[in-house]
């Protein structure tokens, strides 16, 4: 009999073994709760949500909302407990965290293809059909056992703080500039230009900004990794001038003058719909990004498809290791799904789980791999994952801006949303999965 070991049942875990067990193949899901906890899970159920108990917009002209409606369409273990546990939270899909994980567990546990094996598992037996979900947490024998079925070429990362990640199409390009430093280099970044009074006004919101909370899993991690823009500003008013705000080698369109001091994003997505703002990586609340960040000439109406933040999160280097069916190139037998891919967030985590699962049946099955098309939510986050053209992977929620671009002009938002979701919903129809 043929059997897959899944490795964590977390959100990813679980829905990989639910997508397995519901095409009649055995499963056995390793976890090592309740003998032992990762610093951030506290709850012996299964699909622990850690912080929050929003999986956040619920309506298809979002990309999360959009996500949602291909995993109920593609009969989710995950979706199927949300709508049961939910609780009223206005536009967004929120639950019971307790009582979501409690249904998660007894679905996992009543399912006659699933066995529950409560261990840590220490390393990868590369002979064995595994799905290895261990979340963003990852420690101990099986984080080495990890590095070393990669290689030496340190393939797995780790990193303290990310920088916040914008549209393009909110950034105003009539005072933000193309250039290179001294033009220099085969990419041209944005260029946001601030006189010295701005700068000032800029800084004195920065230092005195509200710091996010720690969790307690994120203590003595916290400043050893890349320095919090903020943590470097309070080093003195003009450190920033010689570090990520350093303005030499930018002159301005036009006049040529060099400005008092300049923020640079570089662009993220092949498409150039995202941008990232480089240095930026911060520890303040979302509220107070958007605040003092939008203080930035050229980002007064920037819309943030990712604030930046802080946390232990360890990922793999997936445009190299995986293809975009959450599958190894290195061993057609073993899968990587969750968190510690590269996808970010509850309900992404939990679709990578479904593509690995229905993928790793179809091997096991003898059948092609389903490619979800880049039109969905779900294929533009695999296409995200496995884009070996990503110079500086990091970890990304789902958003529109690594779908396929609209094939239309439309010009209101919410219009253009709509049709990209229903674009996406019929793309999802012609797939066998
Ligand atoms: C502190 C923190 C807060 C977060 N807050 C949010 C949030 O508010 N909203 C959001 O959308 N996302 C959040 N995330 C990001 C992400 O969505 C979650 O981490 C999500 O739980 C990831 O799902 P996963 O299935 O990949 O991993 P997890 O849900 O972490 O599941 C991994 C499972 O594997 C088990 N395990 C680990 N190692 C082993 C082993 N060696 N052997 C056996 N079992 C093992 C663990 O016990 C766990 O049950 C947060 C992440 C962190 C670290």
């Amino acid at each position: 009999m043929t059997q897959v070991k899944i490795i964590g049942a977390g959100l990813a875990g679980c829905e990989a073994a639910w997508q397995l067990a519901k095409r009649n193949i055995h499963v056995k899901l390793y976890e090592m709760k309740p003998s032992k906890y990762s610093p951030a899970h506290s709850s012996p159920d299964f699909a622990e949500l850690v912080c929050s108990n929003s999986l956040r917009a619920a309506n298809v002209e979002n990309a999360v909302g959009l996500l949602k409606e291909e995993m109920r369409r593609c009969s989710s273990l995950i979706m199927e407990c949300a709508n049961k546990t939910r609780v009223p939270a206005g536009g967004a899909l929120a639950v019971d965290r307790e009582e979501f994980s409690k249904e998660v567990t007894r679905k996992i546990m009543e399912n006659p293809f699933i066995e529950v094996v409560t261990q840590e598992v220490e390393t990868i037996d590369e002979d064995e059909y595994t799905i290895i979900a261990s979340g963003p947490l990852t420690g101990g024998k099986l984080y080495e056992s990890i590095r070393e079925f990669f290689g030496d070429e340190g393939y797995l990362h780790f990193f303290d703080a990310a920088a916040p990640i914008v549209t393009f199409e909110s950034i105003d390009m009539t005072k933000a500039y193309k250039k290179a430093r001294y033009d220099k280099g085969d990419a041209d970044y944005i260029n946001c230009p601030m006189n010295k009074k701005e700068y000032e006004a800029f800084y004195n919101e920065l230092v005195a900004a509200e710091l996010a909370e720690l969790h307690g899993a994120d203590e003595g991690v916290v400043f050893e990794g890349c320095m919090p823009v903020e943590t470097m500003a309070k080093r003195g008013k003009d450190t920033l001038l010689f570090g990520p705000l350093k303005p030499v080698g930018l002159e301005m369109p036009g006049s040529g003058e060099i400005p008092y001091a300049a923020v640079q994003l570089r662009m993220d997505n092949k498409d150039g719909t995202l941008y990232n703002i480089v240095g930026f990586q911060t520890h303040l609340k979302f509220g107070e990004q958007k605040r003092v960040f939008s203080m930035i000439p050229g980002l007064e109406n920037a819309e943030f498809v990712r604030y930046g933040v802080m946390h232990r999160n360890t990922f793999i280097n997936s445009p190299c290791l995986l293809n975009s069916s959450y599958q190894t190139r290195k061993n057609e037998k073993i899968f990587f799904a969750g968190q510690i891919t590269g996808v970010e967030g509850y309900i992404e985590s939990a679709s990578s789980g479904m593509v690995a699962g229905i993928n790793m049946a179809r091997l096991i099955e003898n059948k092609k791999p389903v490619i979800f098309p880049r039109e969905t939510a779900t294929g533009a986050l695999c296409h995200y994952i496995s884009d070996e053209s990503i110079r500086h992977f990091q970890p990304m929620n789902v958003t529109f801006g690594i779908i396929t671009p609209c094939d239309k002009k439309i010009r209101k938002k919410k219009e253009k949303n709509a049709y990209l979701a229903e674009r996406a919903l019929n793309a999802l129809k012609n797939i066998e999965i």
